[in-house]
């Protein structure tokens, strides 16, 4: 039973492992656990093993999750699609958001964020494989969008997260993780403060490491399948 420990264990290893061998500064790559579908126990187990950073899709999921967790030690990222009518409750419970990709959203979470919270820590999605059907701001207007997010007062922008479409082999998941590191590294020559590459999740996590991850956001390979009905 003690799985998930010994999966988390795993996974830090390939993180580790995928570091040596791409030639990564150690411990410049962190682990975002994400336990969307999964109950405040597993979460608890996996806080338990010394895991601090944990991810969530839904935001009903993720406010009832946190509540009941019920610990001030954790870092709740929100990670999914996210809605203008639901952006008050992600600015007033979650700590950093990964799914910002217009500007109405991101102006609607820095006036709701509470002044007595730090700003809420953001990254812009990016639609990298450019997918009809995927959220995230077109690559070529990741700049504008960024230097006005960045203006924001309850926004702390932080970097850039992307979801590519499944790639059969290492290199073609590698290609599209490399264009979002360029497009990251140009708005840092532009003048922008960012240090968050959010990119990779179970199954290309030495992809996204090999290409310059900050943090890697892992779910099957901690929790276990998630149930899909
Ligand atoms: C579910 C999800 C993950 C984790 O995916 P796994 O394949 O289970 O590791 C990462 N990022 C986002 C945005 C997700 O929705």
């Amino acid at each position: 039973m003690a799985t998930i420990p010994v999966n988390l264990q795993a996974v830090l290893a390939r993180i580790e492992n995928a570091a040596r061998v791409y030639g990564r500064m150690p411990g410049t790559v962190g682990l975002l656990a994400v336990s969307k579908t999964w109950p405040a126990s597993r979460v608890l187990e996996a806080a338990a093993a010394g895991q601090r950073a944990f991810g969530e899709n839904y935001v009903q999921e993720g406010i009832d999750k946190i509540r009941e967790v019920a610990r001030t030690d954790l870092e709740w990222h929100f990670i999914g699609p996210l809605q203008g009518n639901k952006t008050r409750q992600v600015a007033e419970a979650f700590d950093w958001v990964h799914s910002v990709d217009r500007l109405k959203i991101a102006e609607r979470l820095s006036a709701q964020r509470p002044r007595t919270l730090p700003p809420l820590q953001a990254c812009l999605q990016v639609n990298i494989s450019g997918e009809a059907t995927k959220s995230g701001v077109a690559p070529q207007d990741v700049s504008a969008l960024a230097r006005e997010v960045a203006r924001l007062p309850g926004i702390a922008l932080r970097g850039l997260m992307a979801i590519p479409a499944p790639a059969a082999d290492l290199a073609g998941q590698r290609e599209p993780f490399a264009r979002l590191r360029r497009l990251f590294e140009q708005l840092i020559r532009e003048g922008l403060a960012l240090d968050t590459l959010s990119m990779g999740m179970s199954g290309d996590i030495e992809a996204a490491v090999a290409e310059g991850a900050t943090l890697v956001r892992v779910g099957t390979a901690i929790f276990g399948e998630r149930d899909k009905s």
